[in-house]
């Protein structure tokens, strides 16, 4: 697993500090960059506008082109962009107004709200990156969501966003502002799980939860905003899947993918595994018919976070390697697969005893 704190000297701050590291000046350097000038075996010396900021690594690492944020009386700083991943992802809040059953990242109390310092660490990303925005739910600070998103939009405009989010705090005066931003800068990650509102509120422990979400998705799509919908595969709405299939393509066709997406076993989604997690390796059925009926309707659509192998070998085209880098392995068959180059392997938390029960190397 790849580690997103990096240990540092503690610096003399009392607000967070956002850096870019860089080996060289002089590349687009600027007052954020702090430049590498010695290398004493593992700690690693930059120059930060005349001040020293030491920064400790394991083995060969290289942080060029990273952006870091170190806050007050800490002494690891978070690797908030490494500028050779396609898979950067801001946690802007821990806060959410829902308590869904498999959730990886469950919600907390407060919020410290870095919306100032992940628009300029956005503003220093690599040309032409994509960032995510996770929760918790962004949207409940819309305001400094939106005000860090037409930031980043006036100064960076090849930066571009995938935000995560329950999509239930929109309003119709919202379409204006979205516009503005570019709906091509955006690509909203929507969760439903099923096409009927009992059970996808049991899931998200909310009620109404539903309904809010059909008037906000109906705000984006109004907007012309880009569209994920996402719907994670369990016990709990296996046998609906087909239904939610026909939902899509009668009430949501206009969406640009369906991503049916794997359980994480983490978090809540740890907690409640042996309740909820579908293990699609022996029983692939109600999502090929999903798969079927809305490919056949020329809806988009994705199986996310299943290795290849578990997935019967006419569906594999679907599936995509969308684990994250840091957060992914492999295990110990897969040494011998011939499909692993294409394969996203597991979550490093996967535990393969309560795991998929029929899989092998390719
Ligand atoms: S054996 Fe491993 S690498 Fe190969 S398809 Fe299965 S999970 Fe992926």
């Amino acid at each position: 697993m790849i580690d997103l704190r990096l240990e540092i000297d503690p610096l003399p701050i009392d607000e967070p500090l956002v850096v870019r590291l860089r080996n060289q000046s002089g590349v687009g350097g600027g007052e954020h960059d702090a430049v590498l000038i010695d290398v004493d075996s593992s700690r690693l010396e930059y120059d930060y506008n005349g001040f020293s900021l030491g920064l400790y690594r394991r083995g060969e690492e290289s942080f060029d082109g990273d952006v870091i944020m170190a806050l007050p009386g800490s002494r690891t700083a978070h690797r908030l962009i490494r500028s050779t991943s396609p898979h950067n992802t801001f946690l802007v809040t821990e806060q959410c107004d829902q308590l869904c059953v498999m959730c990886s990242q469950p919600p907390k109390k407060y919020h410290a709200d870095l919306f100032s310092q992940f628009a300029l660490a956005a503003s220093l990303a690599p040309r032409g990156a994509t960032i995510g925005i996770s929760g918790g739910e962004p949207l409940l600070h819309k305001e400094r969501l939106f005000s860090m998103l037409e930031a980043v939009a006036s100064t960076r405009p090849d930066v571009r966003f995938h935000v995560l989010s329950n999509c239930q705090h929109l309003d119709n005066e919202d379409v204006e502002r979205l516009v503005s931003i570019g709906t091509d800068k955006i690509l909203w990650g929507i969760p439903l799980y099923a096409a009927d509102a009992p059970t996808h509120d049991r899931i998200v422990g909310k009620v109404g939860a539903f309904d809010k979400l059909q008037r906000g998705l109906a705000i984006l799509l109004k907007a012309g905003s880009s569209v994920e919908l996402r719907t994670v595969v369990m016990q709990q709405n296996k046998e609906r899947l087909a239904e939610l299939a026909e939902f899509l393509f009668t009430r949501l066709s206009h969406i640009d993918v369906w991503a049916i997406m794997q359980m994480e076993r983490i978090g809540y989604g740890r907690m409640n595994w042996a309740n909820s997690f579908h293990d699609t390796s022996t029983d692939f059925d109600g999502i090929a018919k999903a798969i079927d009926i809305v490919s056949a309707r020329g809806i988009s659509v994705a199986l996310y976070n299943f290795p290849l192998c578990s997935v019967p070998t006419q569906y594999r085209t679907f599936a995509l390697s969308t684990i994250s880098d840091w957060k992914r392995k492999y295990l110990d068959f897969c040494d011998k697969c011939g499909a692993r180059v294409a394969c996203g392997g597991f979550f490093e938390w996967y535990s393969h005893n309560e795991g998929f029960s029929a899989l092998g190397s390719l």
